[in-house]
């Protein structure tokens, strides 16, 4: 009998576990190396403890536009794998998911342990040995092989999988293999802002505001939430993620531009001119025309030096220009960002060139695999990360089962 090719997976996250759980005992002899002493840490913290496993959206056409980086190369890989699989895969192993409000999905547990468990145990069924604490320092060719090298014992592997997120060290390994890596930069981050617009103001939210940074001419639009710090909210994490590089090169330093009401300023105008015509009697600080907190409205007149009191018939053109600037056009100077939640995801990683994107094979290296944030891919916050994890990760073991 012919005996079983070895395959090393490099690090145990979403991707490496993935591979592990759907690779063919049959066929392969799989050693799963990890660097940590625990496997899946950053599944353990996410989506605040409840993993946001994947995203409601069953269309690879439109799956792909929630990827500012590999958004081209993945629209072939999600008609092969997508949310739907997840969830079926996950259903078939006892875990069911649950789609929230914003189509996010969660397990009905809402617990990331089931997750990781369910990962693990699908890893130890396909008889995958998992060694932790075993760092990998370098890999190189010997005599067709893999050599695999980690601080205690080198390994021989016919293929190697290399699933080491976005850590620094694991480039270098790939880098002395020739493989080009794209510049690293934060994405999915909030706007520090400091401006009389927002003080004292936290917790105050906007049902569908437009972000724009006219430097970059982008503009994004969505929930927006004024924290301690300045805005968050999908508004501007979409922006922070699409515009990850360009910030970058500003040292996060920029203007932005707010539509906090999210419709025109004629329309704004227009509500104010009908809200005076049936309300002339009311004064300012009880007037009620818009969809947003008394207490914002409140600030507005504040730092416009618009009398409270004042009746609404009285406002004059001047402090109705100011109001809707203010609502319609606010411009605030961002300095520095912050993380989301801890959520933070790395843009940047291999060039995705060098990628077979139907096996996830590197090009130019014989066996040698690649998954997971350690590409040059990443998405907006909303489970498209893992996605991204899952569906490369069952190309590798569907195009490793078949060979
Ligand atoms: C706080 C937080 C919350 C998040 N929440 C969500 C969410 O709810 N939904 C979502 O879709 N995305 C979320 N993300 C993003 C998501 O976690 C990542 O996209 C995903 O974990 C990437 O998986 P990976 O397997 O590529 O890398 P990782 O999960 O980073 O796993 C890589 C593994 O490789 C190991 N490793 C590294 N170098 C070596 C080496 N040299 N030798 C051996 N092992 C090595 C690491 O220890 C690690 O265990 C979140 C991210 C963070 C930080």
């Amino acid at each position: 009998m012919r005996s079983k090719k070895k395959i090393i997976i490099v690090g145990g996250g979403a991707a490496g576990f993935f591979v592990a759980a759907n690779i063919d005992k049959e066929k392969y002899e799989t050693i799963l190396l990890e660097r940590a002493k625990n496997p899946m840490q950053k599944i353990k913290i996410s989506g605040g403890g409840r993993c946001n496993v994947t995203h409601a959206c069953f269309d690879p056409k439109e799956l792909v536009n929630f990827y500012p980086r590999g958004n081209k190369e993945l629209r072939s890989v999600f008609t092969k794998f997508q949310p739907g699989d997840t969830i079926a895969w996950f259903e078939k192993r006892g875990l069911e998911l649950k789609t929230e409000a914003d189509n996010r999905m969660f397990p009905t547990t809402d617990s990331s342990q089931d997750v990781m468990d369910i990962l693990l145990n699908s890893a130890l069924a396909n008889d995958v040995q998992i060694k932790y604490k075993s760092g990998v320092t370098k890999i190189e060719r010997e005599e067709n092989l893999w050599k695999v090298q980690t601080k205690n014992q080198d390994y021989l592997a016919d293929i190697v999988v290399f699933c080491t997120g976005s850590s620094p060290k694991a480039y270098k390994i790939l880098t002395d293999l020739s493989i080009e890596i794209e510049d690293l930069v934060p994405s999915l981050f909030t706007f520090n802002i400091k401006d009389k617009t927002l003080e004292n103001l936290m917790g105050t939210s906007f049902e569908n505001a437009v972000v724009k940074i006219p430097k970059l001419k982008a503009e994004e639009f969505g929930p927006l939430l004024i924290t301690h710090w300045g805005l968050s909210g999908p508004a501007v994490l979409k922006l922070s993620a699409w515009c990850a590089r360009e910030l970058h090169k500003l040292k996060y330093d920029f203007a932005i531009n707010v539509n906090f009401l999210g419709i025109s300023m004629e329309e704004a105008n227009e509500k104010i001119l009908k809200y005076k015509q049936d309300f002339p009697k009311k004064s300012l600080a009880q007037a009620k025309i818009f969809e947003i907190t008394q207490r914002f409205w409140k600030n507005i007149l504040e730092i416009n030096q618009i009398e409270e009191k004042k009746k609404i018939a009285n406002l004059s053109k001047k402090e109705k220009q100011l109001i809707l600037k203010n609502l319609c056009s606010c411009e605030l100077a961002v300095k520095g960002k912050s993380t989301f939640k801890e959520e933070f995801v790395t843009a940047g990683g291999v060039k995705l060139r060098q990628i077979d994107f139907k096996t996830m094979r590197i090009k130019e290296l014989e066996d040698f695999y690649i998954a997971g944030e350690v590409l040059d891919i990443d998405a907006i916050t909303g489970g498209f990360n893992f996605q991204a994890c899952w569906s490369e990760a069952w190309l590798i073991s569907e195009s490793l089962n078949n060979s």
